[in-house]
């Protein structure tokens, strides 16, 4: 089971979704069955994981009904403008082999070239007027990005998401964020971030904090099971990523336990104020120089055709 979050189009989302950031190509489809076998119905992925197709593969093997899945992408940087985001989307969409998408956000700020961050964001607006997405927002806008992107553009973003765990909470973002009637959506939200293998030295990983794993032998979870059920009372939309079959199990078993105010305070006095992600600052193609490529062959549409 799973509860959902309405956006501010009206649109609704599981508020647990499956993330797939970092899932290799070959690992994907399955971990994306395995995943929908269990419960979830919301994908989150990204042109720049370059495993799009694979997710479509693991829909379609689910043999889940795929207008049942809400299926969230990323447009990369180097696909910002107002024509290059429109093909962006074509490309996106012919590996997922899907004609509509249901959630597009823009992956990144691009602070030195905000004005194609801006033509990108127009052209999701033109792709949610058309009716080929069902919701657009961004991921990783600060509040100084959002207010710019306000300024120069009609629809606000449905969701913001941005790194988000007990080590780095973001309060400033979040705030801004229900301002503007956001929802904010938490990457790493198990703290993946503070233990990825290979991402860097001498880092304290979340998953071994005290704190939470007191609180989760108090209720008989995992550490990730209070993370995640902290994020849901706090109203954040989560994207977990596992590809193991039991993690992905535990990481929905959510809604049998409920944590108490002082728990959630607890966690929250855990922020550390460092982000273990990039600067979105300091964000541009000739730094994060990825090529999306072209989709090639289409595969078969799943839906909205
Ligand atoms: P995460 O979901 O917080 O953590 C993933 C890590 O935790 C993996 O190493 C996973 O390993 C492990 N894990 C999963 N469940 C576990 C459990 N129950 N107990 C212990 N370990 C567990 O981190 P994330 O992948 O960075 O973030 C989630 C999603 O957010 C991504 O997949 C992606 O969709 C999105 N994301 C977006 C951005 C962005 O810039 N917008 C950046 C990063 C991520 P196993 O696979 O071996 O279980």
């Amino acid at each position: 089971m799973n509860n959902l979050i309405t956006l501010n189009n009206g649109v609704t989302i599981p508020s647990v979704g499956f993330g797939v950031f970092q899932s290799a190509p070959a690992e994907t489809a399955a971990a994306v069955e395995t995943a929908l076998k269990a419960g979830y119905r919301h994908i989150d992925t990204a042109a720049g994981y370059g495993n799009e197709r694979e997710v479509g593969d693991g829909i379609r093997r689910s043999g889940i009904d795929p207008a049942e899945v809400v299926i969230e992408t990323k447009v990369w940087v180097s696909d910002y403008g107002f024509d290059e985001t429109l093909h962006a989307f074509d490309k996106s969409a012919t590996k997922l082999g899907v004609s509509r998408i249901d959630v597009l956000i823009l992956h990144q700020p691009m602070p030195q070239h905000f004005a194609r961050t801006v033509q990108a964001y127009h052209a999701l607006e033109r792709l949610l007027e058309d009716g080929q997405v069902g919701a657009i927002g961004v991921s990783n806008f600060m509040p100084h990005h959002l207010a710019a992107l306000r300024e120069q553009t009609q629809i606000v973003p449905a969701i913001n998401q941005v790194e988000l765990h007990p080590y780095f909470t973001q309060t400033a973002v979040q705030k801004a964020d229900a301002e503007l009637g956001i929802v904010t959506q938490a990457w790493s939200p198990i703290g993946g971030i503070t233990f990825y293998p290979g991402w860097g030295e001498n880092r304290k990983s979340v998953m071994d904090d005290e704190t939470i794993a007191g609180i989760a032998a108090g209720h008989g979870k995992t550490p990730a099971q209070v993370m995640l059920r902290w994020h849901l009372q706090q109203g954040r939309s989560v994207i977990p990523k596992s590809t193991n079959p039991e993690r992905i199990a535990q990481n929905i078993d959510l809604f049998d336990f409920e944590l108490t105010t002082a728990e959630l305070t607890a966690i929250d006095r855990l922020d550390r104020g460092v982000r273990g992600g990039p600067d979105p600052d300091e964000v541009d193609p000739s730094t994060w120089n990825v090529e999306i490529p072209e989709a090639e062959t289409p595969t078969s549409t799943t839906k909205g055709s």
